[in-house]
């Protein structure tokens, strides 16, 4: 290839980088003004010590954080809801998510886990409830765990397992008339009734649960979520008011981005090579890092004159969410802004956090297996009766 068609290339490469940065950047902030969610940060989340999520921007965004920040700092009772559906091993993207729960576990949360093997087995992501629910207690559960929760702190529970919840569900679904689930959530004729039952019922069980007086009462609740989940909070937030409950707020996080690049927008467990799993083996992560898609440039030269971008960049991602504190992470970007970091330096500092970060996890896995009844919840649910 001769050097101006080189060039040509760099140029292409970094106007579709930019082009990704702005994107991303315009539909989030469509978003937050489409849905009232407000901006957060260090500065305006009204706790002297943030979260690392927060102080690194992997939320950039809140519904009502005030009440929980206020909780906080008066030691009062407040929970976090982060329900994840069992289809497969964790990756690298749920470790970030519920490396914020345990910071915010710390903070005085409790922390609520519906582990939704109903919602794998509807969705087709398990092909059957039980091989769904033998996921969640050999694979989901004590990853879980294993990143060093608090037992008498942290409430986990599969639907399937836990009979409750769907009555609490059905004294829900009933404030709704199915148009109005289908309108909110967007499915169709065609599927099975249990969507309807299971987004406008059981979800919203699951947010709204950690009031009732079995678990604690009346609190503020927060619940994070990827921007499209926006709708469950929202609808979430009616049913608490006719139910006189707190209204549940809400945190927005920020996805990771995929190895695979930005036609995969998103770390998927569908998608096998655009995500690290706590199941891979060191040497099976390390490969996927080193091909992984950056916001580099083809030609060194070029990256070094022009800066990289790492807004778009799935390794600068693992090294943000994963590995770096706020400043170190800070530090980076500028560097790779400044045409100074070579991704290659990226790649080796993120292959061997990450290896080593595997192995730790690996271990504590299989420590957890053996402590998994110290986290489920027993308590059935009775004060449903109480509700109109
Ligand atoms: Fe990403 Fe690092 Fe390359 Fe910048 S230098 S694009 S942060 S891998």
């Amino acid at each position: 290839m001769c050097a101006s068609d080189l060039t040509k290339l760099c140029e292409d490469d970094r106007s579709e980088k930019l082009s990704l940065r702005k994107a991303n950047e315009d539909n989030l902030a469509a978003k937050m003004k489409e849905f009232g969610l407000e901006p957060l940060s260090k500065d305006n989340c009204g706790l002297a010590n943030a979260t690392p999520g927060i102080l690194k921007g992997i939320f950039p965004a809140h519904k009502d954080f005030g009440n929980v920040s206020e909780s906080i700092r008066e030691n009062k009772p407040w929970a976090v809801v982060s329900g994840i559906n069992p289809s497969g091993p964790l990756h690298l993207g749920h470790l970030a998510l519920f490396r914020e729960n345990l910071a915010l576990q710390k903070l005085g949360a409790d922390v609520f886990i519906p582990v939704s093997n109903d919602e794998s087995f509807l969705f087709d992501k398990a092909p059957s409830l039980e091989k769904a629910e033998e996921i969640a207690f050999k694979s989901v559960i004590p990853s879980v765990i294993a990143m060093g929760f608090n037992p008498a702190k942290t409430h986990i529970f599969v639907d399937s397992d836990f009979p409750s919840i769907y009555t609490f569900a059905i004294h829900i679904a009933k404030h709704f008339t199915l148009n109005h689930v289908k309108g909110v959530f967007g499915f169709t004729d065609e599927v099975s009734p249990a969507y309807g039952f299971y987004m406008g019922g059981v979800q919203m069980a699951h947010i709204l649960m950690p009031q009732l007086p079995e678990f604690g009462g009346v609190r503020p609740v927060v619940v994070p979520v990827g921007i499209d989940q926006h709708p469950y909070i929202q609808v979430s937030r009616r049913v608490a008011r006719k139910l006189n409950l707190t209204p549940p707020s809400e945190l927005i996080l920020k996805f990771m981005p995929s190895l695979a690049g930005p036609e995969h927008v998103k770390m998927s467990a569908s998608y096998q090579n655009t995500a690290i799993y706590v199941t891979d083996t060191p040497d099976s992560a390390v490969k996927k890092i080193k091909t992984a898609y950056t916001g580099g440039s083809p030609v060194l030269k070029y990256q070094q004159e022009n800066g990289g971008i790492p807004e778009v960049c799935s390794v600068f991602g693992v090294l943000q969410y994963h590995l770096l504190d706020a400043d170190e992470s800070s530090s980076i970007a500028l560097r790779c802004k400044e045409g100074l970091q070579k991704c290659k330096e990226c790649k080796e500092a993120a292959s061997e956090g990450i290896a080593a970060m595997l192995q730790e996890h690996q271990k504590a896995f299989n420590e957890a297996l053996n402590n998994i009844e110290d986290f489920m919840i027993k308590t059935p649910i009775k004060s449903f009766r109480f509700f109109k």
